[in-house]
C-alpha cells in the first residue's frame, strides 16, 4: 500500500479545520473558560497545520520559512492552550508560562536556524514532545471532581504522539540521511499520519466529554444553589443536615442548629422596594459565610429565613457565633443599606429526644417563635428536651439570651 506522506497530511489537516469550526459549533457559543481555551486549541493546531501544508508547496523559498516557523509556533501554542484546558477542567491549573516559553524558546530557535536541517528538526520536535509529556502530567494529576475517562483518552493520545514526535526529532537531528526532508516517504511519516488521525478522533470526543462534564457539574450545583444568596438551597441544605446529624447522633458529638428570620422583613419590601429587600438578603447570606466555620452549613431556609447547623459545637459557642453575626450585621447594614437590619433566632442543641432533624428544627423554631413574641431582635436557646417529653411540672422553659450592647463602631 503506497501512502503518499502528503496527502496524509492535507487530509489530516481538513480534519482538523472541521474539528476546529465544528467544535464550538457543537458546544455553544457561550462557553466557560476552560471550553474557551479547548477550542482555542483546536484553532491553533488546525492553524499550525494549514501553514505547515503550505511550507510543502514553497520548498526552499522564503515562504517556506515563514509558515513553517508558523506552523511549529501554532502547533505548540496549541498545546499549551490545550494543557491550560485540561488544568482548568480538573480544577488544578498550575502556571502557564513554562509552556509558554517552549513555545517561544523553540519558535524563534526553530527560526534563527531554519538554514540547518538536523537543529531545527531536533529541537521543533524535541520541544512538542516535552510539551506533549506536560499535557500527560496535567491530566495525570488527581482530580476527584472530574472523570477519569476523558482524562485518560488526552493522556494516551498525548503518549502516542509525544514518542512519534520524539522518533521523528532523533530521526531528522541524528539520522537526517534516512529522513531529509518532512514529507520523506519514511515509515515515521506513516505512523505518524495514523497516530495523529486517530488522536484528534479521540481528543475531539475527550474534550466533549469533558465539557458535558462540566454542563452536568453547574446543572447539579445550580439545582443546589439558592440564587440569590448563593447559600445552599431549603433542599440541599436539608440533605447534608440529615447526614451530618446521622455522624453526631452515631458518634455522640454536639451540634447545634440555629434558624434565623429577619425582623420586620416585609416593611423593608414595601417602604424600600423588593430589590432593596434582595440586597439585604444577601448581605446577610454574604456575613454568615464570612462568620461560619468551614465545616458548618448555612442554607436560605425560605424567604427571609436562613438554617445553620454547627458540627461539634454546643450552645455557647452558638451563641457566640450569633452575637458575632449580629455586631456584624448591625454595623454592615448600616453602611451598606443604610438602615439596621436585625433578625431573630432560635437555637437547638442536639439532645436525646431529637432522633431526626425535624425534631431538632422544630425546637429551633419553637425558639425562633419565642425570640418573636419577646420582641425581636434577639437570640432564644431551646430547652435541652422537647417539652412534650417533660413531665408538666418540671417542663424546661425556652430562655432568651440578653444580647450584649456591642460598640457600633469596629
Ligand atoms: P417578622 O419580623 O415577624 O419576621 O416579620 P416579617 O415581615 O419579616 O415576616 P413576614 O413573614 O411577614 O414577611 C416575609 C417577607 O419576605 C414576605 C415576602 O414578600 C418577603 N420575601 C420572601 N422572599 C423574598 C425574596 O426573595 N426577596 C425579597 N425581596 N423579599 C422576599
Ligand atoms: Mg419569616
Ligand atoms: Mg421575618
Amino acid at each position: 500500500m503506497e501512502l503518499d506522506v502528503r496527502t496524509l497530511m492535507v487530509v489530516f489537516t481538513v480534519n482538523v479545520i472541521a474539528v476546529a469550526l465544528a467544535t464550538p459549533a457543537i458546544m455553544g457559543w457561550r462557553l466557560g473558560p476552560a471550553a474557551r481555551w479547548a477550542v482555542l486549541s483546536m484553532g491553533l493546531q488546525a492553524g499550525g497545520w494549514v501553514c505547515l501544508v503550505l511550507s510543502t508547496f514553497w520548498r526552499n523559498a522564503w515562504q517556506d520559512q515563514a509558515s513553517s516557523v508558523l506552523a511549529m509556533a501554532g502547533m505548540s501554542a496549541s498545546l499549551v492552550a490545550l494543557r491550560h484546558a485540561v488544568g482548568l477542567w480538573s480544577g488544578r491549573t498550575t502556571p502557564l508560562w513554562p509552556m509558554w516559553a517552549l513555545t517561544l524558546l523553540m519558535t524563534l530557535g526553530y527560526g534563527l536556524g531554519f538554514a540547518h536541517y538536523p537543529w531545527r528538526v531536533g529541537l521543533a520536535n524535541g520541544v512538542l514532545a516535552l510539551q506533549m509529556v506536560l499535557v500527560v502530567v496535567a491530566v495525570g494529576q488527581r482530580s476527584p471532581e472530574t472523570g477519569w475517562r476523558w482524562r485518560a483518552l488526552i493522556g494516551l493520545c498525548m503518549v502516542a504522539m509525544a514518542v512519534v514526535t520524539a522518533w521523528r526529532g532523533v530521526l531528522g537531528a541524528l539520522y537526517t540521511a534516512s529522513y531529509p526532508y518532512l514529507t520523506a516517504p519514511h515509515p515515521v511519516n506513516m505512523v505518524a499520519a495514523l497516530v495523529s488521525n486517530l488522536s484528534l478522533v479521540l481528543t475531539t470526543v475527550a474534550l466533549l466529554l469533558a465539557y458535558r462534564e462540566e454542563a452536568e457539574r453547574a446543572l447539579r450545583a445550580q439545582a443546589l444553589t439558592d440564587d440569590l444568596t448563593g447559600l445552599l438551597n431549603r433542599r440541599a441544605w436539608t440533605e447534608r443536615a440529615d447526614a451530618l446529624l446521622a455522624h453526631a447522633r452515631r458518634h455522640g458529638q454536639p451540634l447545634v442548629v440555629a434558624m434565623l428570620d429577619i425582623d420586620h422583613f416585609k416593611r423593608i419590601n414595601d417602604e424600600r422596594g423588593h430589590a432593596q429587600g434582595d440586597v439585604a438578603l444577601r448581605l446577610l447570606a454574604r456575613l454568615l459565610r464570612e462568620e461560619l466555620r468551614s465545616g458548618d452549613l448555612a442554607g436560605r431556609y425560605g424567604g427571609e429565613e436562613f438554617c445553620v447547623l454547627l458540627p461539634h459545637t454546643r450552645e455557647g459557642q452558638a451563641l457566640s457565633l450569633d452575637q458575632r453575626l449580629r455586631h456584624c450585621l448591625r454595623l454592615q447594614s448600616v453602611q451598606e443599606l443604610g438602615y439596621t437590619l436585625e433578625y431573630s433566632a432560635g437555637v437547638a442543641a442536639l439532645g436525646q429526644h431529637d432522633h431526626t432533624l425535624d425534631d431538632l428544627l422544630r425546637r429551633a423554631d419553637e425558639a425562633l417563635y419565642e425570640a418573636k413574641r419577646a420582641g425581636r431582635g434577639q437570640v432564644v436557646l431551646a430547652p435541652r428536651e422537647p417539652l412534650s417529653a417533660s413531665p408538666a411540672p418540671h417542663r424546661p422553659q425556652a430562655r432568651a439570651v440578653p444580647t450584649p450592647v456591642l460598640p457600633t463602631t469596629p
